[in-house]
């Protein structure tokens, strides 16, 4: 089915509820998608006969099921749509489908357009799930000017090759030594941002939905964002309160890295409580009389709404730093990784 520029697989979805007999299902969409929730809705219901309740809790990744919330409604089911599953997210409680929503962008025009920008023959290429489907072409763009490009799979949190999270860079740090530079196809900057971060190589980031290259632009926010985390990590030193943040979405669950972070603020003498929630805000932490927050939740929370919040936010690896444990030259920036 195609809805807002997207391809969205819905019909196997339906397949799956029909073969198991599933009666009442709960959809999750991404906020673009909300303004398509009709057409969804119905053809899942005139498809299955299912009864349907729509989540409207955010949906930032698949990171993001929404599941045990409904476990005492009678749901059988989860469609999360909008993102490519991750391990240990699937049939947690409840069942979910995951459902990818494939951009209908072509892409062969910014491509065409950062070839001029890339640097070297070997060329990594990596996406977000909305553009997965595109990398083949993209190989064929690259070949025809003569550069050979690589498409790795990541970890075992990642579902497909080539593709990138928010939280990990497998996919492209394992292709780190083979590469001269790594093209990134998808909007936004946070992604090429933390790829550099990872792999320390040069990345040109392509955007099909505003057909611009990015490639100083990904290096000076980079360095924006490192003289932004050494403040964050100077402001924490001080600190004597911290509230270690434990999310609640299956995919962020990071419980015994936040046990491991409690142990190193009680050899360094300072106090801590941890503190669970499903979406943290600044709101909900107001309340708190602390001083710092270190993040184990979604590593974007300290790096991307870090001025949102009044105290300081650090990740992990940045308290190690604060703490003396880790030099600031071997700064790595927080991912989920797996296996
Ligand atoms: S943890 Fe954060 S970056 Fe990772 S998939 Fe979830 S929302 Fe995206």
């Amino acid at each position: 089915m195609e809805i807002s520029g997207y391809i969205v697989d819905v019909e196997s979805a339906v397949q799956i509820i029909t073969q198991k007999h599933y009666k009442t299902i709960a959809i999750q969409v991404p906020e673009g998608l909300k303004r398509s929730i009709f057409p969804l809705v119905d053809f899942i219901k005139k498809e299955t006969g299912a009864t349907i309740l729509v989540s409207a809790d955010p949906c930032y990744g698949a990171c993001d099921v929404v599941n045990y919330e409904l476990k005492n409604m009678d749901v059988d089911c989860v469609v999360h749509i909008g993102h490519t599953a991750i391990a240990d997210v699937e049939n947690f409680w409840i069942p979910t489908i995951f459902v990818n929503a494939q951009s209908t962008l072509d892409v062969s025009k910014v491509v065409e357009k950062a070839i001029p920008s890339l640097i070297g023959k070997k060329i990594g290429l990596v996406t977000t799930a909305q553009h997965l489907h595109t990398l083949e072409a993209v190989e064929k763009i690259l070949q025809k000017h003569g550069l050979e490009p690589f498409v790795a799979q990541g970890d075992e949190r990642i579902d497909s090759k080539g593709q990138i999270l928010g939280c990990n860079f497998s996919a492209g740090a394992n292709l780190t030594e083979q590469v001269d530079c790594f093209l990134f196809i998808g909007s936004g900057t946070f992604h090429p941002v933390g790829l550099l971060m990872s792999t320390k190589k040069p990345v040109i980031a392509a955007d099909p939905y505003t057909n611009t290259v990015k490639k100083q632009e990904i290096e000076d926010m980079k360095n924006n964002m490192l003289r932004q985390r050494y403040g964050a990590i100077l402001a924490s030193r001080s600190a004597q309160r911290f509230g270690i943040l434990v999310g609640l979405k299956r995919g962020q669950q990071r419980i015994k890295l936040a046990y491991e972070v409690q142990q190193m603020l009680d050899a360094a003498g300072k106090l801590s409580v941890l503190i669970t929630q499903n979406e943290f805000s600044p709101v909900s932490l107001q309340g708190f009389d602390l001083d710092c927050y270190v993040s184990t939740a979604c590593p974007r929370i300290a790096i991307d709404d870090y001025l949102q919040y009044k105290k300081p936010i650090i990740t992990p690896l940045e308290l190690e730093i604060a703490l003396g444990r880790r030099e600031w030259e071997t700064y790595v920036f927080d991912e989920i990784l797996q296996g």
